[in-house]
């Protein structure tokens, strides 16, 4: 059976044609490198997905921080994690880099700010 793929590794977006059998991949083609096939082969298995959010933040120049998974988690825990992500609120200032939750649904991800919020202050 043929299956299109569209690879989201990168932002090349490459349209992969994967000729499967069961979860077995006779052929990939489309693909421009070797993560490609990689990609076919994990969404056939065990498919990962990354979260890129954002926190709502308290007393800070803006109302929000981004935040981002460090690893993907598999696919349908992407709701579960959401819903932990959903419960965090921070008090500024607010480093990059941060970790704000280890290990989110014990999974070996963790939820990090990616934005520098400082704190709001009245002049
Ligand atoms: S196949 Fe390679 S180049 Fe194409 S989207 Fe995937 S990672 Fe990017």
């Amino acid at each position: 059976m043929k299956k299109v793929y569209t690879c989201i590794i990168c932002p090349n977006g490459c349209e992969i044609e994967a000729e499967i059998e069961g979860t077995y991949v006779l052929s990939v083609k489309g693909h421009t490198c070797d993560k490609g096939e990689t990609y076919v082969r994990q969404e056939l298995t065990a498919p990962m997905r990354t979260i890129a959010t954002s926190v709502r933040v308290e007393g800070g120049e803006l109302p929000l921080a981004s935040v981002r998974l460090t690893a993907p988690v598999p696919k349908e825990m992407i709701f579960p994690v959401m819903e932990q992500i959903k419960k965090l609120s921070l008090k500024a200032p607010v480093e990059a880099g941060t970790v704000i939750l280890k290990g989110v649904c014990g999974l070996a991800s963790d939820v990090v700010v990616t934005k520098h919020i400082k704190e709001f202050k009245h002049i």
